[in-house]
């Protein structure tokens, strides 16, 4: 009982072009009058609200919807440009967009500011206050879902057709509080209150297909084709965000997915008898959007999240061919030309196999037609050198949920062998080292390498990271396809990171060099001959403190902890993972807390540790850590003769809102992985950004940041990523902690059970991952060095000259971390768009 219409319920109009007169209108006014005009419209009429309304929720509201009206007059134009210069666009795909909030941003893209701060101050409003009633939109995990929002800031302020496609999940990434000294997880579901940003377009709702079978007939002209049949629907509604460029016109944007049942799903083969619970059971369809999975750098295999990749995958592509379809009919041999695809990580690459299937199945193209577009669309951004991040899944589950995209994948794995075996004869280690499909008593489909094959394209983020990805893990690919491979060094947008975060901070260098850094950062450098000037200094030092006052207030709100701004403000946060090395940084407090109570403290500098990340729920080790970061946080801060000197404190529920606070008010930044391990790092930039020093191992971009600032302004400690291979052979923890009495004595502390008194046991976990010598992080390794680094750190804080030179000198260098010139060089070697102004 399959409904054959089209998943739309919307009907066409009858007329050919009714809308072009609809969609005239007069443009918007800019100023602050026009501004409180429209929100007082909002308000008292569309929100209906009146002068006893006492919720910061609808002034909120009001205003997002006045300033949606503007992004939406400027992101038609922006379409009616790319139209007509028929624009070839690109695509970034990616299962997270971590946005965080918006209203900040939009304000400072449109150049709307100052406007909306005086409409609102004529209303009795606060800008401020309203900017905090906004949920962050938490559809990411960490680096990777904000390395997307960042892309897509800075594709609209280059003008470059990018359109981001993403999932609409009803909760985003979980609210994480502490009881006793745990993480708890809590549902987020910042849909609650409505979300006024986006535009729901029910016109271009897809239909997905799961599970079924695939069905061989001929044509009228006796061909043979394929068509997937006895599938279980599901509807995909598309969800749009405009994303407003820096004062610049034009607006693009992000197309998140969400799902819903056909009419048809349930009623018909699960639930013949019951209606109610046949309309019930529509939630299973609905789910498949209902949950961002909280993994970072590792995967969990369930079926659940696959379903996820390949819904995005294929109501993007869907999206893309019907409107290719209207301009070119079913005339694909241009479509390569115009269009390309960028799959952040291995998520969306479902989206190989499911272009094929579409231009096979549903275009009539012949496979090698179909595999020539493909495989000059498609381009693959690896984030991980993790093995257990790489992404595998069950070939029995594969064919069971996608039989169709399994036999594509097949057949692309039967062909591409042949290319393998025609290179390398008789090498059938090799084939089975390369093969899409890992044999074994499980099979599985291995999504790198079936991304490295369907794509023209494969990048690294880093430099680092792209050479070790070359040399290891995708070492035959690389010997295959050289010229596939190439680097894109992530960065951060600016105008998030500095511009809306650091006000005080724009402010000084607008006065000093001017404004153009906000588009090319570069100019920073232009900071670095006033790092001299006693006078700059000495201002650049009450920019960071007034910073310093403001992160504080956070920590004493959400930790219940007090900071003094005058002390070293030494911080990391990001998720918490055993590769990050939290457990060096909590050694190291220990070491210190250690000297004070052994009354070592002569020259002392105070320091105020900050450390905040969210662990996946099923982590063990990083939920144990942070018990361990809570209970020493405990010991120093309720110890009198510690406390004057050293603070402790974990930040619960990280996220961008958070990050907008604490990189401005950072002094020390802590970027200590294992070398070869964090592919590149974002935090790192942002704090950089922001005038922090960096305690660091060359690692990711920490080795460009480094390159960029100097040695003498880059605090470097522990093994290379060379030295991190050589010296696990024959890894001795045990006598590297028996050689060293500082290490000793934190080990020594930890074993006590000292900061576990009324848990025994609670840190053995942690103690004998330090003391194995198969740990794969190598903490006991680095300790000794890093102890050192912070001494350094420590001895230069206490030169306040010389620590805000450092400081200043490090946002000088951090030009080349802009997402600007990452996403420079990805259209440059990569998409090959030329940008496209709107009409003014
Ligand atoms: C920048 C950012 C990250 C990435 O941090 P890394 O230190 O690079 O791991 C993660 N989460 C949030 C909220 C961020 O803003």
């Amino acid at each position: 009982m399959k409904s054959v219409t089209s998943p739309s319920p919307l009907k066409p109009l009858r007329a050919s072009k009714p809308t072009a007169e609809l969609s005239e209108l007069p443009p918007l006014g800019m100023d602050a009058d026009a501004l409180a005009l429209d929100i007082r419209r909002y308000f008292g009429t569309f929100l209906g609200r009146d002068k006893y309304c006492r919720s910061s929720h609808y002034p909120y509201q009001a205003l997002v919807l006045a300033l949606r009206d503007r992004l939406m007059e400027r992101w038609r134009q922006t379409r009616y440009a790319y139209e007509e210069a028929g624009a070839r666009h690109a695509y970034y795909m990616s299962l997270e967009f971590l946005m965080g909030r918006t209203l900040g941003n939009a304000l400072l893209n449109l150049g709307l500011d100052a406007a909306a701060e005086a409409a609102l101050h004529r209303l009795g409003l606060d800008l401020e206050e309203l900017i905090d009633v906004e949920h962050d939109a938490g559809l990411g995990n960490g680096g990777l879902g904000r390395l997307a929002a960042c892309f897509l800031d800075s594709c609209a302020t280059l003008q470059l057709p990018v359109m981001g496609y993403g999932i609409r999940y009803e909760y985003g990434m979980f609210r994480q509080y502490i009881e006793s000294g745990r993480q708890v997880e809590e549902p987020d579901h910042w849909l609650r209150d409505g979300n006024p940003w986006e535009l729901e377009r029910p016109e271009h709702t897809r239909r997905i297909h799961y599970y079924g079978r695939t069905e061989f007939y001929k044509d009228a002209r006796g061909r043979q084709h394929a068509r997937w049949v006895d599938s279980h629907d599901v509807l995909a509604v598309p969800f749009d965000t405009p994303i407003p460029g820096y004062r610049n016109g034009t607006v693009n944007v992000l197309r998140l997915w969400s799902a819903a049942a056909t009419d048809e799903f349930d009623l018909g083969e699960f639930n013949a008898g019951s209606y109610t619970e046949s309309v019930a059971a529509k939630n299973a369809a609905e789910n498949i959007t209902m949950v961002l999975y909280p993994n970072d750098a590792s995967e969990n295999g369930k079926e659940l999240r696959l379903k996820q990749q390949y819904f995005l995958a294929s109501a993007s592509l869907q999206d893309v061919l019907e409107r290719w379809e209207l301009r070119h009919g079913n005339d694909f041999s241009a479509f390569a030309d115009k269009n390309c695809f960028q799959l952040n990580d291995t998520h969306p690459t479902c989206a190989v196999p499911e272009l094929m299937r579409l231009l096979i199945d549903e275009h009539s193209l012949e496979w090698d037609a179909a595999w020539a577009i493909v495989s000059r669309t498609m381009a693959y951004t690896n984030h991980t050198l993790l093995p257990e991040a790489l992404e595998k899944w069950p070939v029995r589950l594969f064919g069971l949920l996608l039989p169709r995209l399994l036999e594509i994948i097949y057949e692309i794995n039967a062909r591409f062998l042949i290319a393998v075996a025609r290179r390398w004869p008789g090498d059938s280690e090799r084939l089975a080292r390369m093969s899409l499909i890992e044999e074994g008593p499980e099979p599985q489909v291995r999504m790198a390498y079936l991304a490295i094959v369907g794509s023209f394209s494969v990048n690294g983020v880093a430099e680092l990271h792209s050479d070790l990805l070359q040399q290891g893990l995708f070492r035959d690919f690389f010997e295959l396809w050289p010229e596939k491979f190439n680097n894109k060094t992530n960065g951060v947008t600016q105008r998030r990171w500095i511009a809306a975060a650091n006000p005080g901070m724009a402010r000084l260098v607008n006065a000093t060099i001017g404004e153009r850094w906000i588009t090319r950062l570069d100019d920073l450098r232009g900071l670095a001959r006033h790092a001299d000037d006693a006078a700059f200094r000495s201002r650049w030092h009450e920019v960071k403190r007034a910073n310093k006052v403001r992160l504080a207030e956070m920590v004493r709100r959400d930790c219940g902890v007090d900071f003094d701004p005058d002390a070293l403000f030494d911080v990391q946060v990001k998720r918490i993972h055993e590769y990050k090395r939290q457990l060096l940084n909590v050694l190291h407090v220990i070491h210190l807390y250690a000297r004070l109570k052994d009354g070592e403290e002569s020259e002392w500098t105070r320091r105020c540790v900050l450390i905040g990340g969210k662990a996946a729920p099923g982590y063990f080790m990083a939920k144990r850590i942070i018990s361990l970061i809570c209970r020493v946080a405990e010991a120093v801060n309720e110890d009198e003769e510690v406390r004057d000197w050293l603070k402790l404190a974990f930040l619960p529920n990280y996220r961008v809102s958070a990050m907008e606070v604490i990189a401005p008010g950072t002094d020390l930044s802590e970027q200590i992985s294992t070398a070869g391990k964090e592919a590149s790092g974002t935090g790192n930039m942002k704090f950089m950004m922001n005038g922090a020093a960096t305690i660091g191992t060359l690692d990711g971009a920490n080795i460009e940041i480094r390159e960029e600032v100097g040695d003498e302004n880059f605090f470097l400690f522990g093994l290379t990523a060379e030295e991190v291979e050589a010296a696990r052979r024959g890894y001795d923890p045990n006598a590297l902690i028996a050689a060293d009495p500082d290490l000793a004595r934190v080990m020594a502390l930890l074993e006590s059970g000292h900061f576990n008194q009324f848990e025994p046991g609670l840190f053995d976990p942690i103690v004998q991952a330090i003391r194995s010598p198969h740990d794969p992080w190598l903490v006991a390794a680095d300790f000794r060095s890093y102890v050192d680094a912070q001494e350094r750190a420590a001895v230069a804080y206490r030169d306040r000259e010389r620590w805000t030179r450092m400081s200043i000198l490090n946002t000088a260098a951090s030009g080349k971390f802009s997402t600007d010139r990452t996403m420079a060089e990805y259209n440059a070697e990569i998409w090959q768009l030329a940008p496209v102004a709107p009409k003014a």
